[in-house]
């Protein structure tokens, strides 16, 4: 199990308002390093903007703690965004140096081998979210942030990204807060399930994946 020893997230008191209404409301929450988290609830609740938060991607929001490792984090957004102006292995790599033949691999795993000079226009919605998790895998997070990665992809293609994650969280041990809406994916990826409700976390499942 995972060692409790300095969490990679530990914060109190999580807020955040729009006008009146708090979206994010007092909320705790901490990750332990190579922790598989899945967050589950409704539509509305608070999942992404409590990823974005946690992200350090908004500046809005209330509370206390610390995020220790921001260096070392990757996120995945709900709207796999890729610039579109670059094709689908710059797209990956972004920026990474000398990560050329890593972002290939990382595009093979993710099901794109030879899509590497597509752009991103001739990608369907759940290309685009594998080039994404493409993107973030070959960084070798120490914290991998997930807002349903899978949503777009079709139950075959989605069992196969369930084997890459627990591969992948096997080989590197990252810890993993992943949003999703379907409970049989957290059930089978996470060690912990949290329910989000009205920005509370409403309930908290434990299950000892003996991993
Ligand atoms: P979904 O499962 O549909 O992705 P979610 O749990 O991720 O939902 P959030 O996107 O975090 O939900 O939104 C939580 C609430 O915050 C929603 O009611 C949403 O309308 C509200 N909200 C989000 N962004 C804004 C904004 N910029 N201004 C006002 N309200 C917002
Ligand atoms: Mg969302």
């Amino acid at each position: 199990m995972a060692a409790h020893t300095g969490e990679l997230i530990r914060v109190k008191g999580l807020t955040r308002r729009y006008g009146d209404r708090k979206v994010l409301d007092d909320l705790d929450l901490e990750l332990a390093p190579g922790e598989f988290v899945a967050l589950l609830g409704r539509s509305g609740s608070g999942k992404s903007t409590l990823l974005r938060a946690l992200a350090g991607l908004d500046a809005d929001v209330e509370g206390e703690g610390e995020l220790q490792v921001p260096a070392e984090v990757s996120v995945v957004f709900q709207d796999a965004r890729l610039l579109p102006w670059q094709r689908v292995l710059p797209n990956v790599v972004l920026g990474l140096t000398g990560a050329e033949q890593r972002g290939r691999d990382s595009l093979a795993e993710v099901g794109l081998e030879g899509r590497e000079r597509a752009w991103p226009n001739e990608l369907s919605g759940g290309e685009q979210q594998r080039v994404a998790l493409a993107r973030s895998l070959v960084r070798e997070p120490r914290l991998l942030l997930a807002d349903e990665p899978f949503g777009a992809l079709d139950a075959l293609t989605r069992l196969k990204m369930h084997a890459l994650l627990r591969r992948l969280f096997e080989q590197h041990r990252p810890a993993v807060l992943l949003v999703t809406h379907d409970v049989d994916e957290a059930i089978a990826l996470a060690a912990r399930v949290l329910v989000l409700d009205h920005g509370r976390i409403a309930a908290e499942l434990r299950l000892d994946a003996g991993s």
